[in-house]
Formats: C-alpha cells, sequence, structure tokens
C-alpha cells in the first residue's frame, strides 16, 4: 500500500470546544464506497507502520493529518440557525471546499449534513484523533446511513496539478 502523506487544511468551522467523546457506538453497517479518512495524527506514540496496519485491518484509506487548521469555536448547537448553516455550505460549495464529517466531535449535525448534501456540497472523513486511538469512523459510518450518503457525495481529491494551492496559490496575509 502506498504510504500517503498528506498535509491537510482542515475546515474547521465545525471544531468545538471541549467535547468529550463519550463511549463510541459501533458503526451501522457496512458502507456502500471505499471509505477513506483524511483526519489521522501521528500521536500518542502511533506510528505511521502502525497506522497502515489499522488502515489496512478496518479497509480504510488513511490520509495522515501533519497540521491542523485554525481554531474556530462554535460550540452551541443553538447558533447553527438554517441560514446560518446554509451560509456555511454556500460558501463550501462555491468555494469547492469539502466539509469534513468528524468522528471524534460527532459534528456536523445529521440536518446540516442533509442539507449540505441537498445543496451539492462533497464531504471528507476524518478521525482527529488525540491519542493512538483511532476507532473506525463510527459516526461517519452512521451519517451514511441515516443521510444516504454515496460515492458521489464524497470529496475525491483533485490531480496533483489541478489542486486549488496550485491553481490559486497561498492566501496572501
Ligand atoms: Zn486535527
Amino acid at each position: 500500500m502506498k504510504r500517503m502523506q498528506t498535509v491537510l487544511v482542515v475546515l474547521s468551522v465545525f471544531v468545538c470546544m471541549g467535547c468529550s467523546c463519550g463511549p463510541r457506538q459501533s458503526g451501522t453497517g457496512e458502507p456502500v464506497f471505499e471509505l477513506v479518512d483524511y483526519h489521522v495524527h501521528l500521536k500518542g506514540g502511533l506510528t505511521l507502520d502502525e497506522a497502515v496496519a489499522i488502515s489496512k485491518k478496518n479497509g480504510v484509506k488513511f490520509g495522515i493529518a501533519q497540521n491542523c487548521g485554525l481554531g474556530f469555536p462554535v460550540t452551541d448547537d443553538a447558533l447553527w440557525t438554517k441560514d446560518r448553516m446554509q451560509k456555511v455550505i454556500d460558501a463550501a460549495v462555491k468555494n469547492d471546499v469539502a466539509i469534513e464529517i468528524n468522528a471524534r466531535y460527532r459534528i456536523p449535525s445529521e440536518a446540516f449534513i442533509k442539507r449540505a448534501k441537498t445543496s451539492g456540497a462533497k464531504f471528507a472523513f476524518g478521525t482527529n484523533n488525540t491519542g493512538r486511538e483511532l476507532g473506525n469512523l463510527e459516526y461517519c459510518r452512521q451519517m451514511i446511513a441515516k443521510c444516504g450518503l454515496t460515492a458521489k457525495d464524497m470529496f475525491t481529491p483533485k490531480p496533483h496539478d489541478q489542486k486549488p494551492i496550485f491553481k490559486k496559490g497561498l492566501p496572501k496575509k
């Protein structure tokens, strides 16, 4: 298996503060398409070799995230009015930015994901581990089932020379 080592800039609007993960629920059935987890960290002593082994065992491809995005604390579900959800979704669709479904924080919500899917947004899955325990994308699997996500709803990386970083360049300060 090719070892992927990518630097991800995570769309961090969904990162919330102080969530405790709680017990992980088991997944809801077999995924109907190949799963990719773009948000695995080598933390807690987890090595690349171990991550590769877990990837094989779980049948999920991994992207190793070496860096994390900007903090943007949005913690209160009540703040996510329909209008606000739609604004973020529209911005993501317009800018061709995938929305991460974050297994650790169990966000965004089912309502958000359904709305985003209807709007044509693309999704990526992320474990976002803080230690060596990776789980197995439980929340993401649940959302596949609950929101009816299919392969066409998922983000796929563009060919190297067509990645936005090469077309648009880095943002100026
Ligand atoms: Zn991260």
